[in-house]
């Protein structure tokens, strides 16, 4: 593994569904992420809308594109994302996890769901990249993930892109849908002090942000979209207690939902 170099950790806000199809700012980032980022061997990708009752690794070498969502037009259901699995690195996950004492479960049904596939169509189009889904565990704390993810670090060494995909704020309830630019008040007061607590590499602070951060109630009313940034906070941290992250990206659609993205090792 020398030659390897230690990947970057990355967390993106997916947003809507139809992300693919929208001309917006965080769809112009997703492009251009790929070719700022070291060319990853395969892909762990932790997102919003997977959460099982012990750590769930997919483990199928053919994942199928799942489009769980409800209500949106034909063409977003024509979307594939034909990824390879990759069950050697299925493995590698599960047995780090159970190194550091976790139950941990290979899923050998399960596809990639639309906050996997949704940012990856348009980072790495041409889907050659083997990619394995995480899944968020029921009813954890965001301390908890962040212990989890920090049991996935050594694999930053093994040429694996850790990827959280989630929404820095995301309260689909108090979206304005006239508001095309905007940013509603509340919702970047939140995302500032996301980013500014990233950025100074406060895990502390972070893990505790539902007390300590302005509008973390309204930001996020449940708290599976934030989830996948703690995942990521531990991968990137590993065994230190703080680690510093960048702002990636940073744009809103329908006045409240932050498309902020970060990176460690960047
Ligand atoms: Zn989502």
């Amino acid at each position: 593994m020398s030659n390897v170099t230690r990947m970057p950790v990355v967390f993106v806000s997916h947003g809507s569904p139809t992300l693919a199809f929208d001309d917006v700012p965080a769809r112009d980032f997703l492009v251009r992420l790929g070719s700022k980022l070291p060319r990853p061997q395969a892909i762990l990708c932790i997102s919003a809308h997977w959460e099982a009752a012990i750590p769930s690794v997919t483990g199928s070498d053919a994942p199928s594109t799942i489009h769980d969502f409800y209500g949106f037009p034909q063409a977003l259901y024509d979307l594939r994302y034909d990824a390879p699995g990759d069950p050697a690195l299925a493995a590698r996950v599960v047995k780090l996890l159970e190194d550091g004492g976790h139950n941990a479960m290979i899923n050998s049904d399960r596809g990639l769901d639309h906050g996997v596939w949704s940012p990856l169509i348009l980072t790495y189009p041409q889907s050659g990249i083997p990619v394995v889904q995480l899944s968020l565990v029921h009813h954890r704390s965001p301390a908890d993930h962040v212990a989890l993810g920090r049991l996935l670090a050594p694999l930053r060494d093994e040429g694996i892109l850790i990827l959280g995909s989630g929404g820095a704020v995301h309260n689909l309830r108090a979206l304005d849908w006239n508001n095309r630019s905007g940013i509603t008040e509340w919702a970047g007061a939140f995302d500032q002090w996301l980013t500014d607590h990233i950025t100074a590499g406060d895990i502390a602070a972070l893990s505790d942000y539902r007390a300590q951060a302005p509008h973390a109630g309204v930001a996020h009313p449940s708290e599976d979209h934030i989830l996948p940034l703690f995942v990521a906070l531990g991968a990137a941290a590993g065994a230190a207690p703080s680690v510093q992250g960048t702002q990636l990206h940073r744009s809103f659609t329908f006045g409240s939902l932050s498309m902020s993205s970060y990176g460690w090792g960047i």
